[in-house]
């Protein structure tokens, strides 16, 4: 594979790490990190698309809005930051992949302290993943709707992708426990939020609706390029607050993210949504995704 050392078992990855990349074994931090001592960092997940990064602009300026909200100067600029994604796809001989774009508070001392953290980390990895079986792309998924609830927006507020994540890892497990791959997340007030790692949408007659970012759903990329496409198809979008019921009685429902890409769901909760298949409008929308995401994006 192009890019990659070939060592006779292994191919062995670079990693960027701090302005430079590194080979995989090399690409370490400290036990001193914040970022793992108390999750205090932020991070983008990207991924590339023959030859091209879906939507860069799009996920470092939102590294930047999380970096801001939680206080945390990123000692890059945007434009090296891209550059340095751009790079480390190239360096891994990545064409199709995710990247896991990570700034971590850095080493500081066993407080909580943030300003004692002098030297945040930027890491870049560029992979590969596989969130779902294909078959699941085909056939849809069934959600199951989990006690716990999105992070209220005076805790941690849900539109800052920090890498504190326990929340919806403890939704996940009640997902995983009770035999579904994924879970509807309701906020505070008992409305719809959005899935651990995805937003939702449903879809009723010619209305498209997704919870607003205000109940607690992250400001999707892949979520806004669903409205976007939506809209192309003359659909209506609009952003209500949405209840269990409103998603029972949806004709269609599906949800987006970078490493999800466009789901359909077909059953919530055991209600079958629609007639159990996925919808006409979602596999519109999940053809027009693949279109995009193959033709536009930053070259590598
Ligand atoms: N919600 C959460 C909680 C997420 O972590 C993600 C990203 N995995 C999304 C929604 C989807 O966001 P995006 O389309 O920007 O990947």
């Amino acid at each position: 594979m192009a890019g990659r050392a070939y060592t006779g078992r292994y191919f062995y990855m670079k990693v960027f790490l701090n302005g430079e990349l590194v080979d995989q074994n090399d690409a370490k931090v400290s036990v001193f990190d914040h970022g793992l001592l108390y999750g205090d960092g932020v991070f983008e997940g990207i991924r590339a698309y023959n030859g091209r990064v879906f939507k860069l602009k799009e996920h470092i300026d939102r590294l930047f809005y999380s970096a801001k909200a939680i206080l945390l100067d990123i000692p890059m600029t945007a434009d090296e930051i891209s550059r340095a994604v751009v790079e480390t796809c190239q360096a891994n001989g990545i064409r199709d992949g995710y990247v896991r774009l990570v700034v971590t508070r850095g080493p500081g001392t066993l407080g909580l302290n943030p300003f004692k953290c002098k030297n945040p980390v930027v890491i870049i990895i560029a992979d590969k993943i596989q969130l779902y079986p294909e078959q699941m792309y085909r056939d849809g998924m069934d959600l199951i709707t989990v006690p716990t609830t999105r992070n209220h927006q005076n805790a941690i507020n849900p539109a800052i992708k920090s890498l504190n994540y326990l929340n919806n890892i403890l939704a996940k497990i009640e997902a995983v426990n009770a035999g579904y791959e994924e879970a509807i997340m309701l906020n505070p007030a008992g409305y719809v939020a959005e899935c651990t790692g995805d937003n939702l949408f449903i879809i009723k007659g010619q209305s498209m609706m997704t919870p607003p970012l205000e109940a607690g759903a992250l400001y999707g990329i892949t979520r806004q390029t669903a409205i976007d496409i939506a809209v192309e198809l003359g659909l209506t979008v609009t952003e209500p607050n949405l209840t269990r019921y409103d998603l029972y009685n949806a004709d269609e429902c599906f949800l987006t993210g970078t490493a999800a890409e466009v789901m359909p769901v077909v059953k919530i909760d055991g209600r079958t949504i629609g007639n159990g298949q996925p919808g006409p409008y979602t596999r519109r929308i999940v053809d027009r995704y693949s279109d995009l995401t193959s033709t536009t994006g930053e070259p590598l």
